[in-house]
């Protein structure tokens, strides 16, 4: 019995055994980079240790994927061990699978059970947004907020409702986190020229916050017309 096994999502789990044995870090700064846990010097990496020998890794395995490869370690793998490492290559694959969507590369639909859909799904949100963040230079399209952790990979028509658009870059810009929730709740699209375009919920108080913002074009991948105009269509009228 794993006291903290079912205390996490899939997804963390498998980031802190990839940042173990991949990245080589220690219990302590996985503990409170990783899980954003406090990491005191003493014992402080206790929770991440009782998870890693969950799948029987312990101190030699540590960074040891930076010496070996993944496929000759499964082979000779067994029980949760072999489990864990059988995950970590399904989320390699699925990093790789959403990284050649993102850039329009033809990718085989590799059918991986080993991770969930939504660990699936949230590895091509991170890549994507890594990838619209770079394309704007990490840059709010609209203003000058330039801070990573106030920028958002705003989709123009929503992951929910479009699923072949998810993660199709024209389908996203990179928005402060105002400028994505006036963006997301229809108070301004853009038209044709890429020039805002206002809802009708936007009153003069909106309209003078927005009217001087001039929208800043990614050095590719520019959003997609017709997208735009779902947009503004769905919810800006
Ligand atoms: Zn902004």
């Amino acid at each position: 019995m794993n006291r903290y096994i079912d205390k996490f999502t899939e997804e963390e789990i498998l980031k802190v055994i990839k940042a173990y044995l991949v990245d080589g870090l220690s219990h302590r700064k996985i503990q409170s980079q990783i899980l954003g846990l406090p990491a005191p010097d003493n014992g402080g990496g206790y929770v991440v240790m009782n998870i890693l020998h969950y799948f029987n890794i312990k101190g030699d395995k540590k960074g040891i994927l930076t010496s070996q490869n993944i496929n000759n370690l499964i082979k000779n793998a067994t029980g949760n061990y072999c489990m864990g490492l059988k995950k970590i290559k399904a989320y390699f694959l699925e990093e790789t699978k959403a990284e050649n969507i993102i850039k329009g590369l033809n990718t085989d639909n590799i059918i991986n059970t080993e991770i969930t859909t939504l660990t699936k799904q949230r590895v091509g949100q991170y890549k994507l947004r890594e990838y619209i963040l770079d394309i704007y230079e990490h840059k709010c399209a609209l203003c000058d907020i330039d801070k990573d952790d106030l920028l958002v990979c705003s989709h123009i028509v929503p992951w929910r409702t479009d699923e072949k658009n998810r993660l199709n870059p024209k389908n996203a810009i990179c928005l402060c986190a105002q400028h994505d929730r006036l963006f997301d709740r229809g108070y301004f699209s853009l038209d044709e020229n890429y020039n805002i375009k206002y809802g009708v919920k936007a009153d003069y108080k909106i309209i003078n916050l927005l009217k001087h913002r001039n929208f800043r074009k990614p050095i590719e991948n520019l959003p997609d017309k017709q997208l735009l105009k779902v947009h503004f269509d769905s919810y800006c009228k």
